[in-house]
């Protein structure tokens, strides 16, 4: 009986006064105070005749809970000495991340997590095992389908990841290898995933009219949910390209047909009319690619005008050349240019100049094919959650968050505050199992954001990339500030999240 009384007496660590707090909950925003004690929250509300050792006046500021990234590109960041505070998430008010996916993870789990837990990482992070990467581990680049014994070898290095740690299994099934693996493959693999309390996170075969089609994606995505028995996460949702634009609806009401039935659908999106890839994933069909055939194949004059045709009708879909950014590319003359500038530089065809840039090493692209109507009737979901799908050469990687807010609350009134924080917040938390994350709650780890609602935006942009956000001015990654009055702090408070460990401590 005196143990409430003597924590209620206990000098705050950290006490963050007279913000705007927004649990996260979806709730509406209240005036108050948020205390905290080491790594967790010990009380929202008043604070009133509380002594700290620091405190914070938000006056004017909103208080949120961290926010969470079901999507990024970070597993290299984060093993990196140099980049593992993970700076570009940070000053977007990250405070944890999750990386592998797109069916491309780090081979051991085990390994990763041990590196990150003794260098240090700056955000919290989580991994997904990558299918296409466990595919790549047993079958190479083959598109063949397994034998019983390379698929019994697949799922035993699932069963190994998610023992590890794991938080599901991710697919990248647009790409090779995920895209030479059947409906019945991915079945057999998530199906290991959900035995041990794991989600399905897909970037879908097709996001637009290549192959199968977007709604005949997603109603894969959706049958893998329900053969698997696995809550199932559409990566980065999106109609790509003018074929497919407007059917943000279809999917929308596949969607709700599909969670009314019972299968824990949810999906991720990131606030951007481009996508960021490569110019090989944009244009190349996927059999040109198998068993790293393609430089030989483009010079095999039996199969180039095919291959060329193909690469044609795949620039159409994505509305042309000139909506082709490159990023990032070993040839760095072309960066910042369209493939329509560099076609006319050269007095070739975009095709033609496409392969000379495969030829030289490829480039990463911005690809400029989603619809505003689209993307904002997407975001209106209660099942959509923020991603970054952070990568190089794209100004989402600095960007997504501050944005999204800045854009399409406070300029556009496309949703409320409210709804914003809980889709980069406590929505994401609960569809990944992270055990005590994702709301302003006693008891709760302390990944919690203050930031400036005047100024919160990114200064990313497409031609300048590399720009860190502005607005945050306070941020908490377990009870340690990681920013302080809106500068990096030198604390790399960040855990690795493992699946085991959160669901071991919701059968507590
Ligand atoms: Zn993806």
């Amino acid at each position: 009986m005196l143990l409430p009384v003597q924590l209620t007496a206990q000098e705050l660590d950290i006490l963050i006064r007279g913000g705007t707090l927004i649990d996260g909950s979806g709730s509406r925003q209240i005036r108050g105070d948020v205390g905290i004690i080491g790594d967790r929250i010990v009380f929202v509300g008043s604070g009133a005749g509380r002594s700290a050792r620091r405190i914070i006046d938000a006056t004017g500021l909103v208080v949120t809970p961290g926010f969470i990234d079901p999507h990024t590109h970070t597993a290299g960041d984060l093993s990196d000495p140099k980049r593992s505070r993970n700076d570009p998430y940070l000053m977007q008010g990250v405070t944890t991340v999750v990386t592998g996916n797109d069916g491309d993870s780090p081979t051991s789990i085990a390994d990763t997590f041990a590196r990150w837990s003794r260098q240090g990482i700056g955000t919290n992070a989580a991994l997904f095992i990558g299918q296409g990467t466990v595919r790549r581990e047993v079958m190479g680049m083959s598109d063949a389908k397994p034998t019983p014994e390379q698929l019994d070898h697949m799922k035993a290095l699932v069963a190994t990841a998610m023992q590890e740690g794991a938080i599901g299994i991710s697919t990248g099934l647009y790409y090779a290898p995920g895209s030479y693996s059947s409906t019945e493959e991915v079945i057999a693999l998530a199906s290991i995933a959900a035995a041990h309390g794991g989600i399905y996170d897909t970037h879908m075969r097709d996001e637009s009219s290549y192959t199968v089609g977007l709604l005949a994606s997603v109603r894969e995505t959706i049958r893998i949910g329900r053969e698997a028995h696995i809550p199932v996460m559409i990566s980065h949702i999106k109609a790509l390209g003018v074929d497919v634009w407007g059917q943000s609806k279809d999917v929308i009401a596949l969607v709700d047909e599909a969670r009314r039935q019972g299968i824990n659908v949810t999906a991720s999106q990131y606030p951007y009319t481009a996508s960021g890839t490569s110019v090989t994933a944009a244009l190349v069909p996927r059999w040109a690619e198998a068993n790293g055939a393609l430089l030989k194949n483009i010079n095999d004059p039996a199969v180039r005008p095919r291959l060329v045709n193909e690469m044609n009708q795949n620039l159409v879909r994505r509305g042309g050349a000139d909506t082709l950014l490159m990023t990032s590319a070993p040839d760095h003359s072309i960066v910042g240019k369209t493939l329509e500038a560099i076609a006319r530089e050269r007095k070739e065809s975009p095709i033609d100049a496409a392969i000379q840039i495969i030829q030289a090493g490829g480039s990463d692209v911005a690809s400029f094919n989603m619809k505003e109507s689209d993307i904002e009737a997407f975001m209106r979901q209660s099942w959509v959650m923020t991603c970054s799908d952070g990568s190089e050469g794209h100004p989402r990687k600095y960007g997504t968050f501050p944005r999204k807010l800045r854009e399409y609350v406070y300029k556009r009134n496309v949703i409320p505050l409210e709804f914003a924080i809980r889709s980069s917040t406590s929505l994401t938390a609960q569809t990944l199992g992270l055990k005590d994350r994702g709301l302003l709650k006693p008891g709760y780890f302390a990944d919690v954001l203050v930031f400036d609602p005047k100024t919160i935006d990114e200064r990313a942009t497409y031609e300048n990339p590399r720009v860190l956000a502005t607005g945050v001015r306070y941020l908490t990654v377990n009870g340690q500030l990681a920013v302080d009055n809106g500068a990096l702090t030198s604390v790399l408070a960040g855990r690795v999240l493992k699946q085991s460990a959160s669901r071991e401590a919701q059968l507590k």
